[in-house]
């Protein structure tokens, strides 16, 4: 059916996203921060704000391609399960994007140049919601298998949407998967308050009924070697992410209590799954330190506050951005501008160009007790810190726990380095452009071969990393091709 216009729905209904819990009360547990309910009368109102331009740079802004004027109108006339088939046409797990995502397509919204954007993200989560609770979403096993083997190592958003592309193309898939469970950073990284578990379980219980076999607690180079993973299978899929901590280049790291977000943010994740958490750090009753400005940073902030911390600070080394588009970012580009994060609304104080200088133990006891820093202001130079001027070379934050959130280099090892698996200069595998790496028949996909990124981008990679292989093995493919732009991702 051709769509509706509706050029003047954004008059009619000013942009209502699907909101937050309020900061007093969603602070006082661990579960999601959204607000649970939505109304699908609001929702159809927030579809016919979409104008239909005729261009749809909001697609262009979504890394994936998703078909969002699509299903902006079947979301207005009520067709929600169109719009599920529509929104899965190009996204495994729009359920993964629809609670996490950044949401770089309203920046490239028609109406963001001069009103407020179609609340997309919204209506992505509305539908899926829906999907999920009308019993919609089913396991979709292949009609014939091909009797190819492949093997997916990681189990990330990268590895679940390679995995279940490649075994509907019929290919027969086992994921392997170092963890206790299934799911990467969306289930060991992003904080439960953000992403419930629950809806990484429910497409793990999807692809199992599909048909693809899940291998735990095993970590290919070390439990299985990578040798028998690759005589094993026909192809290789490498999806291990990209877990490596950046470090901080200054005295006192080696401090107790001073740790990655990485050895603090799963901990949290293993208990609120009622599972063993190794480590035992807990914020409560301490001055916590989050060094970055990123998004794990914001998560280490708002799980701080949480356990009960006495008081935190996130800091970031840069100036804080401005809060309008700046010229060589203009629209529709992903807007690199300054907004508060859901952490920072719940409490807590924000520095910006603060330069650590080291991490310091007064009292001797082999903890951290304080971080010194300079207050400084940068110039910048291409996007990069050039130059800074020193406003206060003493300042000093109380710090009994410092969690160092300032970004990742790459895959944290490399099972597959005797086949031939090569690392590009910034740490993360090297493939061609049939994303394959340099050894035969074993490719990358995700953060492993794009560095830290995002869930969409991550989705995206699996997609065509799965087209890649099904063209390898058959000669031919008839998977969708993902990622159709070349917008750089959001940082982290
Ligand atoms: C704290 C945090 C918060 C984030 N928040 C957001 C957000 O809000 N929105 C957003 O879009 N993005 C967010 N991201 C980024 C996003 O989570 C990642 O970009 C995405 O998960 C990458 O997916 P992936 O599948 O490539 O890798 P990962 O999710 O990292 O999964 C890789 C998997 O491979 C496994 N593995 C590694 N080596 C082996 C081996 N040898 N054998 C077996 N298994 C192995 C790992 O255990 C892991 O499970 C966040 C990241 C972090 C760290
Ligand atoms: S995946 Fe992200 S960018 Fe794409 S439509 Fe959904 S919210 Fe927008």
């Amino acid at each position: 059916m051709p769509r509706e216009h509706h050029p003047d729905g954004y008059r009619k209904h000013p942009r209502r996203p699907i909101g937050k819990r309020s900061a007093t009360e969603r602070t006082a547990d661990f579960r999601e921060i959204w607000a649970p309910e939505w109304s699908p009368e609001a929702l159809q109102n927030q579809g016919e704000r979409c104008v239909d331009c005729g261009v749809p740079t909001c697609m262009s802004g979504c890394p994936i391609g998703n078909r969002i004027p699509e299903w902006n109108d079947l979301v207005h006339r009520s067709d929600w399960k169109e719009a599920l088939e529509q929104l899965h046409a190009t996204n495994n797990f729009p359920e993964f994007t629809g609670y996490t995502c950044p949401a770089p397509c309203e920046d490239a919204c028609v109406l963001a140049v001069n009103d407020d954007a179609v609340a997309i993200k919204s209506i992505e989560r509305a539908i899926v919601d829906k999907g999920w609770e009308e019993g919609w979403i089913q396991p979709e096993p292949p009609a014939e298998r091909t009797g190819f083997q492949v093997a997916v190592v990681g189990s990330g958003p990268a590895g679940l949407a390679a995995a279940q592309q490649l075994n509907r193309a019929g290919h027969r898939v086992t994921v392997y998967e170092r963890d206790e469970a299934i799911g990467g950073l969306m289930t060991y990284g992003i904080p439960d308050f953000k992403f419930a578990k629950r809806r990484v379980e429910q497409r793990v219980d999807q692809l199992g009924r599909e048909g693809i076999r899940f291998v735990v607690d095993t970590e290919v180079g070390a439990d299985l070697p990578a040798e028998q993973v690759r005589a094993g299978h026909d192809a290789v899929c490498l999806a291990l992410g990209a877990q490596e901590p950046r470090t901080l280049p200054v005295p006192g790291t080696d401090l107790d209590g001073v740790l990655p977000a990485m050895e603090f943010l799963p901990q949290e994740n293993r208990r609120q799954q009622g599972q063993a958490a190794p480590g035992g750090t807990t914020a409560a009753h301490k001055n916590v330190v989050v060094l970055g400005g990123g998004s794990t940073g914001a998560d280490c902030v708002a799980t701080a506050h949480r356990q009960g911390a006495k008081q935190v600070v996130q800091i970031g080394i840069n100036e804080r951005g401005s809060t309008e588009r700046a010229a060589d970012n203009p629209w529709p580009e992903a807007a690199q501008v300054y907004t508060k994060t859901y952490a920072q609304e719940e409490g807590g104080a924000e520095e910006f160009a603060v330069n650590t200088q080291a991490l310091v133990d007064l009292d001797d006891d082999g903890r951290v007790d304080e971080l010194q820093a300079e207050r400084v202001e940068w110039t910048y130079e291409d996007g990069r810190r050039a130059d800074k001027t020193v406003l206060d070379p003493e300042l000093q934050i109380p710090a009994d726990l410092v969690l160092v959130a300032i970004g990742f280099t790459g895959p944290d090892s490399n099972p597959f380095a005797s086949s031939g698996v090569a690392r590009a200069d910034d740490g993360t595998f090297a493939t061609d452009d049939r994303l394959m790496t340099d050894a035969e028949g074993i490719f990358a996909a995700g953060d492993a071969r794009m560095g830290a990124s995002l869930v969409v981008w991550a989705i995206g990679e699996g997609r065509d990393a799965a087209r890649q292989v099904d063209r390898y093995l058959t000669g031919n493919t008839e998977l969708p091709a993902s990622l159709q732009t070349s917008n750089p991702p959001l940082g982290r």
